[in-house]
């Protein structure tokens, strides 16, 4: 396949993942893949309890629960900040340019987006439950429709393929929107076409509406319409059922060109991927290596095939070999 050009996502991360030594006991915290990419996005660090002034390092904070609401407080000082860091957390947020997405460290009061602590006292207790921290709630509020995860999420293959695809069709998104020219929305629209129909064929639909724009409405607007719907169709993660459905229809494209050996070939990869015993990525392959053979035109440039650069691609620690010499203790 041609290689694509991906636009860089901006997306807000914790500052104490790969970037600053900011967490209340002064560490950071190694991720892989948040180092993984740099090279790929624009970040965007912060670190909200540093930038309420409690320094480095610091009392740890706690969510308690007091009546119906939440308090961010620093049992040891007895301070109460949930003022200061909800403040802090409009401002910032307001002082952002557009961005594609958020990675936020998982657990934190502060930044956790589900499963901080919640303790009934700032005083020797057991948590009641768990729940987003302070400045993870108001991202998860202001910001709806785009990929927000926790680094701890981000282990899982699944979660981090479809976080990966979100920030890069949506950098991509925004990067036509700037130029403003609705030829690029139909570009745009036409290279994500198989993509959007494994997220939502129904949303897909709706989106070639507003494109075809018969009703005349201006561009800006049409736009605005787009984007909504994008955020929207690319919050669902593509099943089987549509993964396999977009592989089928592609696969036509070869049936006057493949032979029969060929053909079973694929349909038993995507069989075994029906069944769950194998990934997405050999039916994928296997058609990604038709349209280089066939140089098919049609299929070349569709976002499904490569939905962010192939470096990040990574397999499950159970489907990979790497680091293990099973042989070699045979010996
Ligand atoms: S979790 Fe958030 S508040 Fe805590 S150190 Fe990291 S960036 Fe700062």
């Amino acid at each position: 396949m041609m290689r694509r050009i991906f636009s860089r996502p901006r997306i807000v991360v914790s500052k104490c993942i790969e970037f600053a030594h900011c967490r209340y006991n002064g560490d950071m915290i190694t991720s892989h893949i948040v180092e993984g990419l740099k090279e790929y996005v624009d970040f965007i660090p912060v670190c909200p309890e540093v930038e309420i002034g409690l320094g480095i390092p610091r009392p740890t904070l706690r969510i308690v629960r007091i009546g119906d609401y939440d308090h961010l407080i620093q049992p040891e000082t007895e301070r109460d900040v949930s003022e200061e860091m909800a403040m802090f957390a409009r401002q910032f947020m307001a002082s952002l340019p557009e961005v594609d997405g958020f990675i936020l460290k998982n657990k934190s009061p502060t930044s956790g987006l589900r499963d901080a602590k919640v303790y009934p006292s700032a005083g020797k207790s057991a948590p009641i439950g768990h729940g987003p921290g302070f400045f993870g709630r108001m991202v998860l509020d202001r910001y709806p429709l785009l990929p927000v995860e926790d680094e701890g999420r981000l282990r899982n293959v699944r979660i981090r393929d479809h976080f990966l695809t979100r920030i890069f069709t949506l950098a991509d998104f925004r990067e036509a929107k700037t130029r403003g020219r609705i030829q690029d929305l139909v570009r745009f629209h036409t290279g994500n076409k198989y993509l959007l129909h494994a997220h939502s064929q129904r949303l897909q639909n709706e989106m070639g509406v507003i494109v075809a724009n018969h009703e005349g409405i201006p561009d800006g607007v049409v736009f605005e319409r787009y984007g909504t719907l994008l955020g929207r169709a690319l919050a669902r993660a593509p099943s089987y059922r549509t993964n396999i459905d977009v592989l089928l229809h592609a696969m036509g494209h070869f049936r006057d060109w493949i032979g029969p050996g060929e053909r079973d070939f694929f349909m038993r990869s995507l069989e075994r991927y029906r069944e769950g015993r194998a990934s997405v990525c050999a039916p994928k392959n296997i058609i990604a290596l038709w349209i280089e053979r066939f140089d098919e035109e049609n299929l070349r440039d569709q976002t499904f095939f490569a939905p962010f650069p192939e470096d990040l691609i990574e397999l499950a620690p159970a489907e990979t070999d790497r680091g293990r010499d099973f042989w070699k203790e045979e010996d």
